[in-house]
């Protein structure tokens, strides 16, 4: 399998070179050239498997460089780092409704499924091509990110790893965790601005050839571990598979039965698993992209337009604060008929005048898998207490946005189709929110509210939540959005 750029199709690179450079020099990303087709049949083979047998056998459709072993073992490793065999379990919590629970991993969110697995497939791709030069990741962090590609690659060989996230953007819990990360090779630090600002300096210093040159003279080559790269997206397919297999294993839906999705979306990687997966054949009936009052893409999908330029909302989701969703440009060159000179124009719009339009009737004709809602903060406070008054169970603020929209969408449709709920992030990440929508009263100090929500709900806390409050502050520098490449350029020369 191929790898063209979003910005010049006739440009094609392997996987491993899709993975290990991140983005396309053209500044395009790497989309698959097709999608392989899983029969349900395969569909089926998958419930008698592990997560980590499911995870292989997706990405070797598309990793066709690795043997089945060299996934296999990537995948266990990786997989291993999470609670349980069943890395990502579904709970049903209601007839037709059911949460898929991605936040079982080291750093107990979403990010884990593919920051797990990401090192691994760096590592063996490093291997595969002879690579000499060190790997510097750098990323741009709403705040699960950051701490999930740190511990993926704290202490991995041949590795560098810098995370830049918005100082006043992320949660307490999210900042605690990103500057206590231990490891050599690892470096922390907030930017003054929001996560978009963080995310477009890092994307310039990727495509700035200058810095590439001069990294290479240090014995450096960058590489992405935002969702931007090939190897974060296709891990997420997995799970989309899973749930599926997970349901028809408990006989809750029949072979070929459709069933919808609800995503908490913020850069939109994992809405774009499930379309990806979609079009690999899963029987999916509706993608519902859930935003938070930064609904820039609620309003895409219902006019067509994209619009960045307005005014950008700090909320109880931070992971979801964001105008410039990178993925989108992968959908968007879909929506476009895969003709990148389309494309490109349309993401130099988004670039000079922060917006673009695609044709209404295209997205309605070709592209009705997706629909989408929002919810404001309000919504989402609603949607977190009546989720643990009706069904005991407690979701973090960005599973309630999700929570909220699908209310929504099944209050206006009245579509019986059986949902899943991706749940993104656990509860404690997000305690003095969570406690506060649970209890009505608010407690400022994270740690107190986690003990707080737990005696309140009954859930186990982490041990990684737990040991933060002792645990050391290595990281304290906050850097103006300039000075992030002189910070880059200042720790490769550091050796
Ligand atoms: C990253 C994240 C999201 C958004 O996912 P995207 O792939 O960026 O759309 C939602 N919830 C949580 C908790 C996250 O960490």
């Amino acid at each position: 399998m191929k790898f063209i750029s979003t910005r010049n199709a006739s440009l094609s690179v392997s996987g491993s070179e899709a993975i290990l450079t991140g983005i396309s020099p053209d500044g395009g990303l790497f989309v698959p050239e097709s999608f392989p087709e899983v029969s349900m049949d395969r569909i089926r083979a998958m419930a008698d498997m592990t997560y980590a047998e499911r995870a292989s056998y997706v990405m070797g459709l598309y990793l066709d460089e690795f043997t089945k072993e060299e996934l296999s073992e990537i995948a266990s490793r990786a997989y291993s780092r999470f609670e349980d065999e069943d890395a990502c379990p579904l709970t049903k919590v209601d007839d037709g409704l059911y949460v898929l629970e991605l936040w079982h991993g080291p750093t107990f969110a979403f990010k884990d499924v593919a920051l797990t697995v990401l090192p691994e497939l760096i590592s063996a791709c490093r291997k595969k091509r002879g690579e000499k030069d060190k790997t510097l990741v750098l990323v741009a962090t709403s705040g699960d990110t950051g701490k999930a590609a740190l511990e993926g690659f704290k202490d991995v060989e041949g590795t560098e790893i810098m995370v830049f996230y918005p100082d006043e953007g992320v949660s307490d819990m999210q900042k605690m965790q990103m500057i206590t990360t231990g490891g050599n090779n690892t470096y922390v630090a907030g930017i003054r601005g929001n996560f978009d600002d963080a995310q477009t300096a890092v994307k310039t210093i990727f495509t700035d050839k200058k810095v590439a040159e001069e990294l290479k003279e240090k014995g450096f080559v960058m590489s992405s571990a935002n969702s931007i790269n090939w190897g974060r997206l296709l891990p997420q397919i997995t799970y989309y598979f899973s749930s599926y297999a997970d349901m028809l294993s408990s006989g809750d839906i029949k072979e070929g039965e459709k069933i919808n999705f609800c995503v908490p979306t913020g850069n939109f990687g994992d809405i774009l698993a499930g379309y990806y997966a979609f079009r690999m054949g899963l029987p999916v009936n509706k993608l519902i992209c859930a935003s938070n009052i930064n609904n820039v893409l609620t309003d895409f999908f219902n006019s067509g337009e994209y619009d960045a330029s307005r005014e950008f909302h700090k909320t109880i989701s931070p992971s979801m604060d964001i105008l410039i969703s990178s993925n989108l440009e992968r959908l968007v060159f879909e929506m476009t008929g895969r003709n990148s000179d389309q494309l490109a124009s349309l993401m130099k719009d988004l670039k000079e005048t922060g917006k673009y339009q695609v044709e209404l009737s295209v997205i309605r004709r070709n592209f009705g898998v997706f629909t989408a809602g929002y919810a404001d903060e309000e919504e989402t406070m609603d949607a977190m207490a009546n989720t643990f008054d009706e069904y005991g169970y407690v979701v973090d603020p960005h599973t309630a946005v999700a929570v909220s929209v699908y209310d929504n969408y099944l209050m206006i449709t009245g579509d019986e189709t059986p949902t899943v709920i991706l749940s993104t992030a656990s509860p404690y990440k997000f305690a003095q929110d969570v406690y506060e929508a649970l209890d009505e009263s608010r407690v400022e100090d994270p740690f107190k509210a986690v003990k707080k929500l737990h005696s309140l709900s009954g859930m186990e806390i982490p041990e990684g939540i737990e040991k933060l409050e002792t645990a050391e502050i290595r990281f304290t520098d906050v850097l103006d959005k300039t000075k992030i490449k002189e910070k880059v350029m200042e720790r490769v020369s550091r050796q």
